[in-house]
Formats: structure tokens, sequence, C-alpha cells
């Protein structure tokens, strides 16, 4: 059977982990429209010099463009079994289009998963995050830090520095909650009333939250 299924959550929930968890697990695609809006940025094509100032300061995309890249991206030939997607619907137009994009299809979604994590603990777990740029290794400077202050563990990365994302200065991480809570959160309710929604604790460790996601995909049939 096939599995089309949202992850919903505030920046920092851990839906990027999660979402390549059950896209690894399940052989699905793991669909990052933040992933995918980097490395229009990286690349500095045209899409990436258009969005590049929202994504610095911590706004969303203009949901036409949003809507755009996604709708390109599941018509590709390794969406047709199935997708786990990562930030993307975002806002409720994003999600009345998605809901048109699948019914066009004569398709439907089987699960909107939603992370729930306190904004207190969100700022800690976003400012601690930094990556190092040779590896993409992302360590947490509070939890989880590298034996060399600021430097990579791999021996084939060293000397090389740990950077922060441009998004997860403290100021820019509560102005990324502030739009979580104004235009991405009403999208509970959207998929609430259709009874998709399962909420997930987000503060249980990452294997944990992992077996309750798997569990609810089993009982919703997507696997
Ligand atoms: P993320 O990695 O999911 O936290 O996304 C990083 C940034 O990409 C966001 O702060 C937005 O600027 C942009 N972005 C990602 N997905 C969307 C979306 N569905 N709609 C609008 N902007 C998005």
């Amino acid at each position: 059977m096939a599995g089309r299924v949202v992850i919903l959550g505030a920046p920092g929930a851990g839906k990027g982990t999660q979402a390549r968890r059950v896209a690894r697990k399940h052989g699905w695609p793991h669909i990052s429209t933040g992933d995918i809006f980097r490395s229009h940025v990286d690349h500095k094509t045209a899409i990436g010099q258009k969005i590049e100032s929202y994504m610095h300061s911590g706004q969303l995309v203009p949901d036409d463009l949003a809507c755009q890249i996604v709708v390109e991206r599941l018509a590709a030939p390794d969406c047709t079994s199935g997708y786990i997607l990562d930030g993307f619907p975002r806002s409720v137009p994003q999600a009345e289009s998605l809901d048109q994009m699948l019914s066009d299809r004569h398709e439907s979604l089987d699960a909107v998963i939603l992370l729930t994590v306190d904004d207190d603990e969100l700022v800690e777990r976003l400012t601690s995050r930094w990556t190092c740029p040779h590896c993409g290794k992302i360590y947490n400077v509070k939890f989880n830090p590298p034996k060399r202050e600021n430097q990579c563990d791999k021996p084939e990365c060293e000397g090389v520095r740990l950077v922060q994302r441009e998004d997860d200065r403290e100021d820019t991480v509560r102005s990324r909650l502030r739009v979580y809570h104004e235009t991405t959160e009403p999208l509970i309710q959207h998929y609430g009333r259709r009874s998709l929604l399962q909420r997930v604790a987000g503060g249980a460790s990452p294997e944990a939250i992992e077996q309750e996601i798997e569990g609810m995909l089993t009982a919703q049939g997507a696997s």
C-alpha cells in the first residue's frame, strides 16, 4: 500500500530526523522543502535569489513558490508509492493547494503526524545546533558537543570549524516560532477536522518517537 504522510511541527521539533527515519524504513522519498530551498540558495539559482532574504530572516517564502516546487517534486516517478513531506504545507493556502494536487490525482493523505515540543525547548535546541560544513554532521553544542571546541570530530574534517545556520540565531529562531504559531498552527484544525492528525510528544528519544510514529502508520494502513 502507498503511504502519503505529512510531518508537522515547529522548527526544531525533530521533523527532519523522524522524516528521514520513516523514509528509510519504507523506501519513500523524504521531501523537505527547507532542504530544496537551501539547495537553490547554495547554487544561486533564480529561485534561490528570490527566496534568500526570506529564509535568512526566518520568514516563509511565498506560497506560490513553495507550491510550485512541491507540484514538480510530487510528479517525479519515485513518488508513486508514497512519500513523506517535511516542512510542507506550512500555511492553510499551501494545505488547500496540496488537497487540490492530491484530488487531481485521485489520491489522499494517509497520515499527518504532529510533533509537539515547548517553545523554550525549541529555542534551546535550535540555538545549540551547529553543523560541519564539510561532512554535514550536526552537533548540539550543549548535549552532544564535538570533542574539540567548535571543530568536527571526523578525521577527514580535521581543522574544519563548525558553522551555525544563519536562521538558527536566537532572534531569527524566535521569529520562525512566531511565524509557526501564526501561519502553520492553523493546519492543526485543517487536518484535525478530517481526523487525519496524530499527535506525538517530541520530547522523547528519537527511537521512542520513531516507534510511536511507526505504530500510527501501521494503524492507518500506511506501510
Ligand atoms: P526548514 O528547514 O523546514 O526549517 O525551512 C527553512 C526555511 O525554508 C523556512 O524558514 C522558510 O523560509 C523556508 N521554507 C521551507 N518550507 C517552506 C514552505 N513550505 N513554505 C514557505 N517557506 C518554506
